[in-house]
Order: C-alpha cells, then sequence, then structure tokens
C-alpha cells in the first residue's frame, strides 16, 4: 500500500487522507486533509468574512491561475523550504528559482504562459535553475521518459542522451542512469567520477 508523508505536519498516512490532486506525487495533495483543514480555519481567522469571500470567488472564477499560483509556492517550497520533503532533491541540490519568479506570481504567469491541460513545469538542464530559459510544460510522461532511456544531461556546454555521454564519458550507461536517478549524485560527480576498476582475479 502506499503511503504519502505530509508536507506540514510530517506525518505518513495512508492516500485516503490526502485530498486528490493531479500533479501531485501519487495524485495526491502534498498536505494532509487535517493539515489543510486547519490552514483553512486559520485563514479563516486571520481574514474578514469578505475577505474570505473573495478569495473563494476568486478561486473558483480562475481555477487555472489559482493552480498556477500553486504550482509555482510548491516550486518555491522544493527550493527554500528545508522542512519540504523534497528539498533534498532541489534546494539541497542547488537548484534555486530566478529572482523574477521569487518575487511575483504574475511575472511567473507572464513568463511560463498558461499551463496546457495535464503538464507540468520542466527544468532542461537537471541541475539548472527554475528560471524562464530553463523552463518548458512538459508531459508527465515526457518527464518520467527522460528520467528513464532518454535522459538528456546538459553539462560542461553539451547536451547529450545519457548513450552518448556514455560514450563520451568511458562510464558505463546504466551507471550513469544509477548515479542520476537513483543515487541522486550531482550531474558533475555522475559524469566525471570514474567507477573504480574491479581488479582483475
Ligand atoms: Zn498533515
Amino acid at each position: 500500500m502506499t503511503n504519502k508523508r505530509c508536507s506540514k505536519c510530517g506525518e505518513v498516512k495512508e492516500l485516503e487522507f490526502f485530498y486528490r490532486n493531479p500533479l501531485g506525487l501519487h495524485g495526491r495533495h502534498s498536505v494532509c486533509i487535517a493539515c489543510q483543514c486547519v490552514g483553512h480555519r486559520a485563514y479563516r481567522k486571520a481574514h474578514s468574512a469578505e475577505e474570505v469571500a473573495r478569495a473563494i470567488k476568486w478561486r473558483t472564477e480562475n481555477p487555472e491561475r489559482y493552480a498556477l499560483n500553486r504550482l509555482r509556492l510548491h516550486m518555491l517550497s522544493r527550493c527554500f523550504n528545508t522542512k519540504d520533503p523534497s528539498y533534498s532533491s532541489y534546494g539541497a541540490r542547488g537548484i534555486t528559482v530566478c529572482e523574477r519568479w521569487v518575487r511575483t506570481a504574475q511575472f511567473f504567469a507572464d513568463d511560463m504562459g498558461p499551463r496546457p491541460p495535464g503538464m507540468t513545469i520542466e527544468r532542461k538542464d537537471n541541475d539548472g535553475p527554475y528560471s524562464p530559459d530553463n523552463c518548458v510544460w512538459a508531459t508527465m510522461r515526457e518527464q518520467s521518459n527522460n528520467r528513464r532511456s532518454n535522459l538528456i544531461l546538459v553539462h560542461d556546454g553539451k547536451r547529450m542522451n545519457v548513450a552518448q555521454w556514455a560514450t563520451h564519458t568511458g562510464i558505463g550507461r546504466k551507471t550513469l542512469i544509477a548515479r542520476v536517478n537513483t543515487l541522486g549524485w550531482s550531474l558533475r560527480d555522475a559524469l566525471t567520477i570514474q567507477p573504480k576498476k574491479r581488479r582483475a582475479a
């Protein structure tokens, strides 16, 4: 059975305890239902009834823009919030968000344009920042393909797939994929550290 860690309370719970969200990991929100309810209650407490009503109205009328804003907040959290469960794969690896996108959601929306249905944000250079020239809308399928065999790695000014990098560096293709996908190595290490030669028997 799949469980998921709530990005707010940190508890690991079954998927039923998270609202559905096609963009989220396992198709669920990153925050559990309990935390979301507390968040809503806190929001209601801190804002007047009119403000709450206005926010709900805006959200209902602009569902796409609301989703885009949330996507931006998740991106910021992965890169800057050390308590985010994904921080180790982003912020800790030196992945940042460009200054424009940190500043306002409007800049982010202007630069990326509306999100095509079913697509999510992808960084072309896996070691590069979230920025206009490094980001495109991609389907989840394209993304997972990239993570597997068609993995394109951009390093040292060269853009090649894993097989080409394997030929170029002399490091095995499977080793490269494992280093990048499973072991979480930085691109530089994965492509420059030669595996230890097995001693001949
Ligand atoms: Zn929670």
